[in-house]
């Protein structure tokens, strides 16, 4: 198999990130790449070419953007298919972040053109690794939808991620996008994080509502953001005495399986079954006494 560090290869897709900001942060694989390919496939070729100047690379461009991208994909992947090498890249970041790239990629793995990523910045990965919350497991949802009867489910479905939630926003809406999750899902850790890598660059951190406070003494909000959301807290147990009186119950009354114990005692209080499991097999271990 080739090795993705080779030199351009013929009818091959390269899947190029760009910088989010601050223009040193590109790779240097990806400048040998986009001074090797044919073609560079990119959303905004004016504001690509100010990146490629930069770095004296006068490879052709072609514009792959939104509005052109159902009939871009077809002449792309004829191309390739006859053999060019075509780096995509978008305006910032990663392509198919959202950002154009999906229905390319999607194609060109159809047609078993072989596609290799040239990883490097994106505004997601940059807010999480910075923000505070918990890195281990995420949900990243990209923009919310802009019908409000959509939005309203996606933020609804939150009630109970229990993974730091990464949003995209513009600095119009975002004030508007911090109350409605402070209103569905209560006054949660939250990091707002504007303008990274770039001169204006801000962390805010703290519960939705201190964010709020912070935007509200601002006259406008500028600069890209990205919302970042902690996970919701897994619910506690009740209190140790009371669940062990009610297994108690349970279990004199009707004899159960444990496991059907816990099914039924873990809907009633919304917990997790494992939790009230393990708990009630403590206490009928341990045979705590009646307080009859
Ligand atoms: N493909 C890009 C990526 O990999 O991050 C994302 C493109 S998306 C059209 C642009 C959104 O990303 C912005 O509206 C903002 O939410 C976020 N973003 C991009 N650059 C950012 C930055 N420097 N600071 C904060 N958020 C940024």
């Amino acid at each position: 198999m080739d090795s993705p560090t080779d030199p351009p290869r013929a009818g091959t897709l390269y899947v190029v990130a760009t910088p989010i900001g601050h223009l040193q942060d590109i790779t240097l694989r990806a400048l040998e790449v986009l001074g090797a390919v044919d073609l560079i496939a990119a959303e905004d070729t004016r504001k690509t070419a100010q990146l490629l100047a930069r770095h004296g690379i006068a490879t052709p461009r072609a514009s792959y953007h939104e509005h052109n991208e159902a009939r871009r994909t077809p002449e792309l992947l004829e191309r390739l298919r006859r053999g060019a090498s075509i780096a995509l890249v978008s305006n910032a970041g990663t392509p198919g972040i959202s950002d154009p790239g999906f229905r390319l990629t999607s194609a060109a793995a159809e047609a078993g053109i072989r596609i290799v990523p040239v990883p490097g910045p994106s505004a997601a990965a940059a807010a999480l690794s910075a923000s505070g919350l918990p890195t281990d497991a995420f949900v990243f949802l990209g923009f919310l939808s802009k019908k409000s009867g959509k939005r309203r489910d996606q933020i609804k479905a939150l009630a109970t991620e229990g993974r730091t939630v990464i949003i995209y926003e513009s600095p119009r809406r975002i004030r508007a996008l911090i109350a409605e999750l402070q209103e569905a899902l209560g006054d949660r850790r939250a990091v707002l994080a504007r303008e990274m890598t770039k001169l204006h660059e801000e962390f805010l951190r703290g519960r939705l509502s201190a964010l709020q406070a912070a935007l509200t003494d601002r006259a406008d909000i500028k600069g890209e953001c990205t919302l970042l959301l902690a996970g919701a807290q897994a619910p506690s147990l009740p209190p140790r005495e009371a669940l062990a009186e009610e297994i108690r119950r349970a279990l004199a009354s009707e004899p159960r399986s444990l496991p059907e114990l816990a099914r039924e005692l873990a809907q009633r209080h919304g917990l997790p079954k494992k939790a009230v499991y393990a708990a009630a097999m403590q206490i009928k271990t341990e045979k705590i006494p009646t307080t009859d």
